[in-house]
């Protein structure tokens, strides 16, 4: 993973106010930070007071005008990622008593993994093991080739909204307002007008989202115990926990061997007079609806529960899904494309009674204070997950973009008879771009562990979902003799490749040529 460098204070002055003879060496330092995009200089905020302050007292001595260093120090610091300064300072630390701001900008270089201090000061360079020289930074800023690739970097993920999150982290403690707060309703409401449904109910967890979805339909008397519903074998097994957790029958159907989704054309033989509904996930990130789902669930008048987990920001047409069928349950997992710094989920509909209902339920089964209408449970997003979420949310569509271009560029130059690629011909279509938002980008190859070793060997680590099929775990017993072939296929070929928003040109264009060269 490459580092991310701090700028002491003295080697940004050399830049600014061109001081020999450092100027030289720096200048060519800072060349590479203005060429290579990836690279970003970082600051801490204890350290623009004397940036300020020193440039404005040369630049007055030497006559030059304050609008002018005004905006030399501007252009800089747009350059720079400016992080904060922690307030929890230990005095009795060696580099403390020595120097307070080389130790200020060491402890905000240490909120950040692998960072390093580009430093001139052979005192900090001595007392810190996190500096470096100039001419260190240059040659390992040159010779730096990209190792390894993680799977998925959640650091890196989170590093574009940092401030943001900073700030909403501040607010939240600040108003001494920890559950069921201003966050949780401005998310609420920002998350049900980005889905598209009237309602959006803040929860604990995804699997949560699910389980109080038919909960609430049981309390309402709209599903009877033992009734069954539909659900792909193809899943990640919360799908399916969320049916059987409501003493509810799951019925398994296989996908279809291209989407990995649902296979509309085998539902209607699973449906029964006990058949109350159908559950689509979109798995992977890719939209699971489909016209027939329409059809069913009309000419048999069930519930379309959509497990939303995997496709924040995903389009069925000119809607999101997640507004597709009666209600929706999301995960906002760390992972997800739209991920919280710990566990959060949210349940979004239409359906007034319902929303109401999943509320009460997700509070102690209680709409108004110590009185209690269910025998609810706790299940609640914490003010703290929402304010984290609100900036990450107005970018979700940015960060699928790039994900759907990384998407295509696998799917465009990875040529290799040994592996099969999603099929993916409609995604690409300017009309419709984000049918899927590639939470996850799965391969399938007939030796896949075989594979997976030699991408691990050449530095690409890779994951599989999901290595055992729901039908083959322990938790249901009850299936394990039973045979999906489809399924079990897709388990026992299936790889995904790494793929995030902030993944690096270089590194999807390493991956594709290694993989290229699998035999
Ligand atoms: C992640 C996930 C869930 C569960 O969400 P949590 O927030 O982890 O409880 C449910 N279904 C699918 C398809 C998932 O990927």
């Amino acid at each position: 993973m490459s580092s991310k460098y701090y700028w002491d204070t003295n080697v940004i002055l050399d830049i600014l106010l061109k001081r020999e003879p450092f100027y030289d060496k720096v200048s060519e330092l800072y060349k590479l930070f203005k060429v290579q995009n990836n690279l970003n200089i970082y600051i801490s905020s204890s350290q623009l007071h004397n940036i300020h302050f020193i440039v404005q007292r040369e630049n007055s001595k030497n006559k030059i005008d304050p609008a002018i260093t005004k905006k030399l120090i501007d252009t800089f610091l747009k350059k720079c990622d400016i992080v904060k300064t922690p307030a929890y300072i230990d005095s009795s630390n060696e580099l403390a008593i020595t120097d307070i701001e080389d130790y200020l900008i060491e402890l905000s270089a240490r909120t950040l993994k692998n960072s390093k201090i580009i430093t001139r000061d052979k005192k900090f360079l001595q007392q810190s093991n996190l500096t470096i020289t100039v001419d260190e930074a240059i040659s390992e800023i040159e010779e730096q080739e990209e190792k390894n690739i993680s799977f998925l970097n959640l650091e890196q993920v989170n590093l574009p909204h940092r401030i943001e999150i900073e700030k909403g982290i501040d607010r939240v403690l600040t108003s001494g307002w920890y559950l069921q707060g201003n966050e949780v309703n401005a998310f609420e409401k920002e998350y049900a007008k980005f889905i598209g449904t009237n309602y959006c109910i803040g929860v604990a967890n995804g699997l949560d989202a699910l389980r109080l979805i038919f909960r609430a339909y049981t309390e309402l008397g709209q599903i009877q115990e033992g009734d069954e519903i539909i659900v792909p074998a193809n899943t990640y097994i919360a799908s399916i926990l969320s049916i059987s957790d409501n003493n509810l029958k799951p019925v398994l159907v296989e996908p279809d061997i291209n989407t990995y989704n649902i296979d509309p054309s085998k539902v209607e033989d699973k449906i029964t007079s006990r058949t109350k509904g159908i559950m689509i996930v979109h798995l992977y990130g890719q939209n699971a609806m489909h016209p027939e789902i329409e059809r069913l669930v009309v000419k048999y008048n069930l519930k379309l529960i959509e497990d939303n987990a995997q496709a924040q920001g995903c389009y069925y047409g000119k809607k999101r899904t997640g507004c597709i069928g009666h209600a929706a349950g999301h995960s906002f997992y760390p992972g997800k494309n739209l991920g919280a710094l710990g566990d959060a989920g949210a349940v979004t509909t239409n359906d007034k009674q319902l929303a109401n209902t999943i509320r009460a339920i997700a509070n102690y089964g209680s709409s108004k204070k110590y009185i209690n209408d269910y025998k609810g449970l706790n299940s609640r997003l914490d003010e703290i997950q929402a304010a984290v979420l609100r900036p990450k949310l107005s970018e979700l569509d940015e960060d699928n973009n790039r994900r759907a271009e990384i998407a295509r560029f696998y799917t465009e130059n990875i040529i290799n008879p040994n592996i099969i690629l999603p099929v993916t011909k409609d995604f690409f279509q300017p009309s419709n771009p984000l049918s899927h938002v590639w939470h996850i980008y799965p391969i399938r190859c007939k030796q896949r562990d075989k594979l997976q070793q030699y991408l691990a060997d050449n530095g690409i680590q890779t994951l599989i979902h999901y290595p055992v099929p729901p039908h083959k775990q322990n938790a249901y017993k009850e299936w394990n003799n039973q045979h999906w072939p489809i399924t079990e296929k897709i388990h026992e070929e299936i790889l995904s490749l790494p793929i995030s928003p902030v993944m690096k040109l270089e590194e999807e264009h390493k991956i594709t040529e290694i993989i290229n060269h699998y035999e």
